[in-house]
């Protein structure tokens, strides 16, 4: 096979038949035709070999070092030998070179899709234009929409979770196979019933790990009834966090006492220079720097006794506290 054969959108089905470069618009232009000897009638399926007349397709291909490539493709249409069938005439399809109806060829089609994929309607056009394969953003949204999603088994263990549109604003609901660690599936609102009703129709769910929060829980025990409801790590330990927090909230005026109460009676420090020898604290003489917290330790409970905040009295103390 030689080269310029070889590069053409399937070599099988396609036979080279001339190349030239337009020097105005600095295009490829190549020609090329279909060698397939039948074609299935797309209505009844029945193969034909009776070739009815012929027509050339023009199809944008993938660039050919830096320039644009349209191929001029010669395919035929065939009668179709059913009688039943109320086809008579049709086109020959070349499923593996381009989609029937469509102005590029299966592979450029692709490139562009990825491109759109990976940088939007507007990015993509922008690229596009960039790299010498024009495509609008219309083109480009429309190749996403025709992306075929491959069929996804149920998966037995689900994790649901908030899914944030806009944050702050406006939330939905993800839900991933934590097995396989891809998403399933995106709800649209975090309610129980949408929860419920997803559950019903994908059966076979096993394990939800869900926030515990009580839509999701509720969804999840009326869609899903025999499986095992269980909470994430990170939910788990974001839960005990609220719980601490909000249990020393409830206590704050004691722990704050109990912070004043403990700096009054902070023990001296114990000088140590010989672990065997070292004198008893009770017996030792107090240094300059005892003395000093002791004033301190004082004054903070005459300002306690007059109302000051802890935060108050540490900062007229030169203290930085971290309550
Ligand atoms: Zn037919």
């Amino acid at each position: 096979m030689d080269l310029l054969s070889y590069l053409l959108p399937d070599p099988e089905v396609t036979l080279f038949d001339n190349i030239f470069v337009d020097s105005v618009s600095k295009m490829v232009i190549c020609t090329a035709s279909v060698t397939q000897p039948l074609a299935l009638c797309p209505l009844c399926r029945q193969p034909s070999m009776r070739i009815h007349s012929r027509y050339r397709r023009t199809l944008g291909d993938l660039l050919w070092a830096g320039l644009s490539v349209q191929i001029g493709l010669h395919v035929r249409r065939f009668q179709c030998d059913n009688t039943d069938c109320q086809r008579k005439i049709f086109c020959e399809r070349v499923p593996t070179v381009a989609a029937p109806w469509a102005r590029r060829t299966l592979r450029l089609a692709n490139a562009q899709q990825a491109i759109g994929l990976t940088t939007g309607g507007a990015g993509g056009s922008r690229l596009c234009a960039a790299l010498a394969m024009n495509a609008g953003i219309d083109l480009l949204l429309d190749l996403i929409r025709t992306l075929q999603i491959p069929e996804r088994t149920t998966p037995r263990v689900l994790g649901v979770d908030d899914w944030a549109k806009r944050k702050g604003h406006s939330y939905g609901t993800i839900l991933v196979d934590l097995e396989q660690g891809e998403v399933v599936d995106v709800l649209l609102d975090r309610t129980p019933e949408s929860l419920q009703q997803w559950l019903m129709t994908h059966p076979g769910v096993e394990i939800i790990s869900q926030d515990r929060a009580g839509a999701y829980a509720e969804g999840a025990r009326l869609g899903a009834p025999n499986a095992v409801q269980v909470a994430d790590r990170w939910h788990l330990l974001k839960n005990l966090t609220n719980a601490v927090y909000k249990a020393l909230q409830q206590h704050h005026t004691e722990i704050e006492g109990a912070l004043i109460q403990g700096s009054l009676q902070e023990p001296p420090r114990i000088q140590e220079t010989d672990t065997h020898l070292s004198v008893p604290p009770d017996v030792q003489q107090p240094t300059e720097a005892d003395r000093a917290r002791q004033q301190r330790a004082e004054e903070a409970h005459r300002l306690h006794a007059l109302g000051w905040t802890t935060m108050a009295i540490a900062t007229h103390l030169g203290h930085r506290t971290s309550l």
